[in-house]
C-alpha cells in the first residue's frame, strides 16, 4: 500500500491542461476534499469502491503563472532525455551526473545552458576543463529553457504512461524538441 500511494498520478486544470505530476496519496486528498476527480482511473482497488486514479482534474480552474523551471538534477536529466550528453549514454546502463559545462571552478554558472547531463566516465575525463580543452563535443547544444520547458518535462516524464497521452499531447505549442531528445 505505501507503495501503491507513491505511484504517480497526472493532475490536470479544470481545463484539461496537465499541471503536474503528483503522488497517489496527494491525489486521493484532493479527491476526498472535493478539490479533484478522477478523470482516468486505473484498475487497482485501494479502499472498497476506490481505484487508484491515474489522471486527476481539478474541480475548479486554478491560475497557475508561467514560471521558469529551475535548472535541477531532474529537471536537468530530464531535458537532456536521460542520456550522457557527450556520449550519449543512457541512464539505464550509466551512472548520470550532473556536469558544468563551463567549469564551475572557474565561474561557470548553474544555468540551464551551462548544465547537462553527462555519465560519471565523460565527467571524469572532463574534469575542470571546458569541453574545448578536454577534446570532448556535446552530442548538441543544452536546450534552453522556457516557459514551454514545464510541459515538455511533463511529457518527459510522462512518456511512458499511456494513459497520460491524451492530456500531455494534446496542445498545439509547436513544441518538437520532444522528438529531438528522444533519438
Ligand atoms: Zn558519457
Amino acid at each position: 500500500m505505501a507503495n501503491l500511494m507513491k505511484q504517480p498520478v497526472l493532475q490536470l486544470n479544470a481545463s484539461l491542461e496537465a499541471l503536474r505530476i503528483i503522488s497517489a496519496k496527494k491525489a486521493l486528498t484532493l479527491i476526498t476534499k472535493g478539490i479533484a476527480t478522477t478523470e482516468v482511473s486505473t484498475n487497482i482497488q485501494v479502499y472498497p469502491h476506490i481505484f487508484l486514479p491515474s489522471v486527476i482534474r481539478l474541480r475548479h480552474y486554478a491560475k497557475v503563472p508561467h514560471k521558469r523551471p529551475i535548472p535541477s538534477r531532474r529537471n536537468i536529466f530530464t531535458r537532456d532525455g536521460f542520456k550522457c550528453l557527450y556520449c550519449g549514454a543512457p541512464a539505464s546502463k550509466v551512472t548520470l551526473e550532473l556536469e558544468h559545462i563551463y567549469p564551475r571552478s572557474r565561474g561557470g554558472l548553474s544555468s540551464w545552458d551551462n548544465l547537462c547531463s553527462a555519465c560519471r566516465s565523460c565527467n571524469q575525463k572532463k574534469r575542470d576543463m571546458t569541453p574545448e580543452e578536454a577534446g570532448m563535443k556535446l552530442i548538441h547544444k543544452p536546450l534552453p529553457s522556457s516557459i514551454h520547458t514545464p510541459r515538455f518535462i511533463l511529457k518527459m516524464l510522462g512518456a511512458e504512461i499511456n494513459a497520460w497521452a491524451p492530456y500531455l499531447w494534446n496542445d498545439s505549442t509547436g513544441d518538437t524538441r520532444f522528438q529531438y531528445v528522444l533519438h
